[in-house]
Formats: C-alpha cells, structure tokens, sequence
C-alpha cells in the first residue's frame, strides 16, 4: 500500500469516472509545508495562525508575523493559501494571554476575541496582507462566526487595512474572504454568510462538538462525539447547497474529510475542496481514485436513509472494502 500511495502523489485526485476533486491541507508548523508539497497539496485550506502564536512567550510583532506568513505564502505560491485569524479561547491557550472562564467552549474564543481586540485583528491582517505582496495567493478567513455583524465587522476592517496599507505605498489587494462554518447558528445562515463573503469552509470538529453538546477534547464523552451522527450528516449536506445557492465555493477542514469514508461523502454531496492534514492525504487521494463519483453518490443515498451514527460507520466501512 505505501508504494501505490507513493506512486499517486503526483497525480490529480480524480475518480474512475473523471470527478476531479482539489485536496489541499491544514497547515500550522513551518515543517507542515515541506510535508504538504512532498504529497501533492494544491493549496492551504486552513493555516492554524495561531500556532506560531502558541509557540512564543508574547504577541509577536507585525515584522514577525509577515516571516511566519511570507514563509507559508512563498512556498505555496501560485497555489491558494487560507489563512485563518487568530483563533484562540476554548480549546486553543496562549501562554501570555491567560483567558479563564467557566464555560470556555461558549465563551470568548476565535472572532470574538479579535474584535473585542480590533489591534490585534488588524497588527495580523496587516501582516497577511504585507506577507503577500506581490504573490496574490493569500485568503482569509474567520473563525467561530455566529452573526452576520460580527462577519461585516470583520470585512470592514480587512477593508480599512487594505487601505491604510496601500495609502502607505504597499502594493497590496484584497483577498478573498471567507467564514468558517463552526456553530450551528451559522449553518442556518451559511446562505447569508455566502452573500458577504468570497467562499464557505466547515470547521467540522467545532461543529460536531457544538451540534452534539459534546467537548470534543472531554475522553467521558469521547464515545458521544460521532462524527457521522445523522444530525451532523444532515448540516453538512445543507451548507453545501446553500452556499452554493450563491455560487460560492465550499470546502472543508476539520477532521471528518481526512477519513476516506468521511471524504467520499463529502464529495458526493458537492464539497468543492476537502482540506486534510498532510499524513492523511495520500490515503484520501487513494480513496478518490478508487471510486466512481456514482457510487459515491449511492453511497451517500444509502447513508442518508440511517439513523444511527455506529450504522452509518458500519456502512461505509463495508463499502470502502468492497471498492478496494
Ligand atoms: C474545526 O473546528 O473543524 C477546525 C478545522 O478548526 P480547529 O480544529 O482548529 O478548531
Ligand atoms: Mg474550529
């Protein structure tokens, strides 16, 4: 098996009957990216920018920020590379900037902080936009989004940065722009969201955590946090279509794409991108390739008719055996 994944890296995800499907990754360490070329990743759907954050002891500064992001930015280029805002609070600490509160997965975490915090947002956003002079392959996008003001908020200030950075003689453009989808609040807005912004990304970890009621990091409850709950099935298959209503693009990131069977019933339902962790992507690749979009799709019809999260896992385990 390790000498067929090694024999398709460079070639193209695309199904027995011709279904090309884009594979990008998640990225976070500067090792990620040498890890992520050497398998064929044609873009960054998700930069955890808040890793290099975690790794020192204070804020780092704009000059500092650009070399993180330049570094990413260049290796990539022309490929995309979606970079998020600082997403930080409930799971996710900074050593310098302690946050203590009783309930930090309901609390000030992603967006919320940054614009409660508008100097931090815009140091950052500046530092995106400056680290990608002349390269045009930055995207940007927001996490942990519940309301429609917080994304105009944030896209005003991507704006005003955008501005002062060109009124200061930067050669700079804006980016596409792009909100993830983690609460379920916003898959019910997905199509309004899709309105405002350049393209739609699912943070199905956050998502499944927030629409089971289960800590995704609580071993108790590990057992509870299924991935293929129906209900989860179900919003995901719903964002798809209302995002694409607008005709936007929608990927995905969080970890049920970096599962084979996961990735087939997402491509069946229309995700345009799936975006996985480096070690992951050879197999989903090999999953892709070994499939027809058609029987994806029976596959996705048949999963649809059950109602239990260990039966659908069933399923597609059987499935993915019997298409080799
Ligand atoms: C997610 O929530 O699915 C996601 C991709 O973001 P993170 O895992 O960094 O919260
Ligand atoms: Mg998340």
């Amino acid at each position: 098996v390790a000498d067929e994944l090694r024999e398709i890296r460079d070639l193209p995800a695309i199904t027995k009957d011709g279904y090309r499907l884009p594979l990008w990754v998640n990225t976070g360490l500067s090792a990620d990216v040498a890890r992520s070329l050497k398998q064929g990743a044609e873009g960054i759907g998700l930069y955890r920018t808040e890793i290099p954050f975690m790794i020192r002891d204070s804020f780092p500064s704009e000059q500092e920020q650009i070399e993180s992001y330049r570094a990413q930015l260049e290796a990539f280029a022309p490929r995309p590379v979606t970079m998020r805002t600082l997403d930080i609070g409930g799971d996710k600490a900074l050593p310098y900037f302690p946050i203590e509160e009783e309930n930090p997965s309901l609390g000030w975490r992603g967006i919320r902080v940054t614009l409660d915090h508008p100097e931090i947002f815009m140091v950052q956003v500046r530092a995106m936009l400056r680290a990608s002079e002349g390269l045009n392959n930055l995207r940007i996008m927001l996490p942990m989004v519940t309301s429609t003001s917080e994304v105009e908020e944030a896209l005003r200030q991507i704006d005003r940065a955008c501005t002062e950075l060109q009124e200061e003689g930067y050669q700079v453009k804006k980016p596409p722009v792009g909100v993830m989808i983690e609460v379920p609040a916003a898959v019910y807005q997905t199509r309004r969201f899709a309105r405002l912004v350049d393209f739609i990304s699912v943070g199905s970890n956050d998502l499944t955590q927030y629409l089971l009621a289960v800590d995704r990091n609580n071993p108790r409850v590990a057992g509870l946090y299924a991935s293929y709950h129906p209900a989860v099935l179900k919003a995901l298959d719903f964002i798809v279509h209302e995002a694409h209503k607008e005709r936007k693009q929608v990927s995905i990131c969080g970890e049920i794409a970096a599962d084979p069977g996961g990735a087939l019933l997402l491509m069946a339902m229309g995700y345009d991108v799936l975006s996985v962790n480096a070690n992951n992507l050879p197999k989903i690749k090999f999953a892709i390739r070994n499939v027809s979009f058609s029987r994806a799709r029976q596959l996705l019809l048949s999963v649809r008719a059950l109602h239990d999260a260990e039966e659908i896992h069933q399923e597609l385990r059987q499935s993915l055996k019997a298409f080799g």
